[in-house]
C-alpha cells in the first residue's frame, strides 16, 4: 500500500494540443498513482511565455477531463512562480557556481568545428566553455554593452561544490543510477540554467517545483533519463528531496519516431471529435495497437 503522502504528477506545457503520446504518459503517471486523485498532481509548465497560448492550457483541461482523469488541486502554474526560480538561481549564483555566457548559437557551432574534438551530448552538442573563465569586468563590459547572455551552471565547480560525491537515485524501470561528474560533462555539459526570453529553464524550474509539491515518484518519458543526473546534482546543491523516478517507454508512430507537437501528431481533440472512445484509445496503448489510428 503506498503511504498517504504518495504524490506523483503530470507536467505538460501548453505549447500545443495533447496527442497520443501525451495520453499514453499521463495514464502512465495516473497508474502509477494508483489510479487515485488523492496522490495524482497537475502542473503546468508555461514558463515559455513566448510559445504557450492560454488556448492550449484550456484544451490540456478539456482533455484531461476526456481521458476521465481528475486530479488533486491546486494546479500549479509555472508562470506564477518567477520569483521562487529567481530565488533558486540567486543561490547558486551566491555559491559561485553559475556564469554568464555571451555566445550565440552561431559561435558555438564554429568553436566546436574548429576544435580538436567536437563532443556530442545527450541534448545536442556540449557547450565547450567559451565565456566559462571571462573575467568580472570582461562580464561587466559586455553586460554593459547589452550583448544578450544565458546563464549557464559551471558543472565541474558545482560538482566540486558538494559534500559528497555519491550521487544515487532509483529508476522503477533501470534500477539504481549513479550520478557522476564524468557523465554529467559528457552528457550535458554545463546546462543553460536561464535566458533572456525565458528566465528560467526547465532543469531549473522542474528541480525547484517537484521539490515544492513534495513528488515522491517522477513518471516521464525515457527522453528524459539523462536530464535526470542534471537534476540529481541540483537537487544535492539546493538540498532538495530526491524523489524515486519511471522513466517509460515512449510511443513512436509506424516509423518508429516519437509523437510530438511539431510534427502534428495526432492530438487527443481530433480524436474525440472523431468520436474514437476513450476506451478503445485506451485499449489501443495499452496494446501498442494504434495502427489504424495512423492511417
Ligand atoms: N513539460 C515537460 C514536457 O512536457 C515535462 C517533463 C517532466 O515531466 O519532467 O515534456
Amino acid at each position: 500500500m503506498s503511504p498517504i503522502s504518495f504524490k506523483t504528477r503530470f507536467a505538460p506545457s501548453p505549447t500545443g494540443f495533447l496527442h497520443i503520446g501525451h495520453a499514453a504518459s499521463v495514464w502512465t503517471v495516473w497508474e502509477d498513482a494508483g489510479q487515485s486523485p488523492e496522490n495524482f498532481l497537475l502542473r503546468i509548465e508555461d514558463i515559455d511565455q513566448t510559445r504557450c497560448k492560454p488556448e492550449f492550457e484550456q484544451s490540456i483541461y478539456e482533455d484531461l477531463a476526456w481521458l476521465g482523469l481528475s486530479w488533486k488541486p491546486p494546479i500549479l502554474r509555472q508562470s506564477e512562480h518567477f520569483k521562487d526560480y529567481k530565488n533558486t538561481l540567486d543561490t547558486l549564483h551566491q555559491k559561485g557556481l553559475i556564469y554568464p555566457c555571451f555566445c550565440t548559437r552561431k559561435e558555438i557551432e564554429l568553436e566546436i568545428l574548429y576544435s580538436a574534438t567536437a563532443p556530442h551530448g545527450t541534448e545536442g552538442l556540449i557547450y565547450p566553455g567559451t565565456c566559462r573563465h571571462l573575467s568580472h569586468s570582461q562580464q561587466t563590459e559586455k553586460m554593459n554593452a547589452s550583448i544578450p547572455y544565458a546563464l549557464r551552471l559551471d558543472t565541474h565547480k558545482a560538482w566540486s561544490h558538494l559534500s559528497t560525491h555519491q550521487l544515487y537515485w532509483h529508476d522503477r524501470i533501470k534500477g539504481k543510477q549513479e550520478t557522476t561528474e564524468k557523465l554529467l560533462l559528457s552528457s550535458l555539459g554545463d546546462p543553460v540554467l536561464a535566458r533572456k526570453d525565458t528566465p528560467a529553464s526547465y532543469h531549473l524550474c522542474v528541480t525547484h517545483d517537484d521539490n515544492l509539491q513534495d513528488i515522491s515518484l517522477i513518471t516521464r518519458g525515457k527522453d528524459l533519463f539523462f536530464s535526470t543526473h542534471l537534476h540529481r546534482l541540483l537537487q544535492e546543491l539546493l538540498g532538495y528531496n530526491v524523489p524515486e523516478y519511471h522513466h517509460h517507454p515512449l510511443l513512436t508512430d509506424n516509423h518508429g519516431k516519437q509523437f510530438s507537437k511539431r510534427n502534428h501528431s495526432l492530438t487527443l481533440r481530433d480524436l474525440r471529435n472523431k468520436g474514437l472512445e476513450v476506451k478503445t484509445l485506451r485499449n489501443m496503448i495499452l496494446h501498442g495497437n494504434i495502427k489504424e489510428l495512423l492511417v
